[in-house]
């Protein structure tokens, strides 16, 4: 009888060692980058009370209403959620650890996201991010240095073709005004709205701006306009930010219809977005969310961050042709007999004690076919052991760029290897 043979779950993908690679190059640039600016490491938990998502995110939104993974722990009845963006749990870790207390934070974190949407391309069920969060800003300044810095991201990354569309969506009372001119508006043209749009008018009128919904574009772009409604702090917060992104010759577009899926952005947002995936074009998405610090319960604080999603960008990357460096091996060890094989293994160990990067043949075979994997390997040095060295406690060292091989002593090998690899 055979067994059925059992898959990821859906919308979850295996990173595989090829793959990986370009991972792990991705992670080095971003670090490098991060630390350029002075933003630290961060690590939350991947599962967080469903209430922290609930009260962060908002109810009436895409996420929350029907996005999450949320569940029942069995053993205790809590209700938990694996998370489904970062900013939540990394304010929540902060005002439980105190940390705003007697300065502002740069922090960074990275890892997988959970959403239950229909995977496609560029959209996953487990997916990664990295989230870069300012807490205690409330400057237009740091809004330009996080969007200055992406920039320079993508000048590391070797990506092209991304734009930046900008926006501002005030503060709360012109948003509470706006809301309502909305409402009001939308109301008198009920028969024009779909169903998402109808269920949206009064707990999230601005979402339905929002709507892909090609029969709802005429009636939105009608719509009561946020921008006629700001105050002045505001505006000049906003331009403020513009100034200096045009110092710094970052070009972008201001979208006035770009107002987040989430409810607790205020004034600055922004996207990143590319014509080049397809629908699933934002790589680089956040926003000033200067209420949510005390919406979760801690003194109320500005802040601003955002989140890239890293299979878009890495598609993006792939799409310029940009290839990861193969993880390099210095030496390829090739053993035969019993003596040599607990020779080899000793001699590998030593090197690697000399931070040389050793591949130890495993698995036997003649000579002849451990040269080929050795050449295979891409190493600069194969190492011979046979019994005859064995015997000898010596190495025969052969460089793989051609050169003459070398007999030495065990005792001799680190300083015959570094002198052929310089
Ligand atoms: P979208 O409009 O594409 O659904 P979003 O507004 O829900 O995006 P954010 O919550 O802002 O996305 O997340 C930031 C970034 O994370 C996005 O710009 C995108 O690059 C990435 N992202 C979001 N959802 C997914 C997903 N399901 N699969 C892969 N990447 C995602
Ligand atoms: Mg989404």
């Amino acid at each position: 009888m055979s067994k059925e043979t059992l898959q990821a779950v859906k919308g979850m993908n295996d990173i595989l060692p090829e793959e990986a690679e370009l991972w792990l190059w991705f992670e080095e640039v971003v670090r490098d980058w991060l630390h350029g600016y002075g933003y630290r490491n961060i690590r939350m938990p991947l599962v967080e009370p469903t209430a922290l998502f609930k009260r962060a995110i908002g109810e009436v939104t895409d996420i929350v209403e029907k996005e999450m993974y949320s569940f029942e722990d069995a053993l205790n009845g809590d209700h938990l959620t694996l998370r489904p963006e970062g900013t939540a749990s990394c304010v929540r870790a902060v005002l439980q650890h105190n940390l705003l207390y007697n300065a502002p934070q740069r922090l960074y974190y990275s890892g997988q996201m959970f959403r239950h949407e229909r995977p496609q391309k560029g959209r996953y069920r487990q997916f990664h991010q990295v989230g870069v969060e300012a807490l205690g800003f409330g400057g237009p300044d740091i809004d330009a240095e996080q969007i200055i810095m992406c920039a320079r991201l993508w000048r590391k990354l070797g990506i092209r073709d991304v734009s930046l569309q900008l926006n501002t969506l005030g503060d709360s009372a012109s948003r509470q005004r706006h809301r309502d001119k909305l409402i009001a508006y939308f109301e008198q043209h009920m028969e024009l709205l779909d169903a998402d749009a109808t269920r949206r008018l009064h707990s999230n009128p601005l979402r339905i701006l929002d709507s892909k919904n090609p029969a709802m574009q005429d009636i939105i772009a009608g719509a009561p306009k946020l921008m006629d409604e700001l105050e002045d702090d505001a505006i000049r917060h906003f331009e403020e930010l513009q100034a200096i992104l045009k110092r710094h010759d970052i070009a972008f577009e201001i979208n006035p219809r770009l107002v987040r899926g989430l409810d607790y952005y205020n004034r600055t947002v922004f996207e990143w977005v590319t014509t080049r995936l397809g629908a699933q074009g934002t790589i680089c998405a956040g926003g000033r969310y200067d209420g949510l610090i005390e919406q979760i319960g801690g003194k109320p604080a500005p802040a601003m961050g955002f989140a890239m999603g890293v299979e878009r960008l890495l598609a993006l990357v792939q799409e310029d042709g940009m290839i990861a460096p193969k993880p390099e091996v210095d030496v390829y060890v090739v053993h035969q007999g019993e003596q040599a094989a607990k020779l080899a293994s000793l001699v590998a160990e030593q090197l690697r004690d000399d931070k040389l990067r050793v591949l130890l043949h495993c698995g036997g075979g003649s000579f002849k076919s451990q040269m080929k994997k050795a050449d295979g390997s891409g190493a600069s040095i194969a190492l011979v052991i046979g019994d005859d060295e064995a015997q000898a406690n010596e190495v025969s060292v052969k460089p793989m760029q051609g050169g003459e091989q070398v007999r030495v002593s065990v005792q001799n090998l680190v300083a015959t290897v570094n002198q052929i690899i310089k």
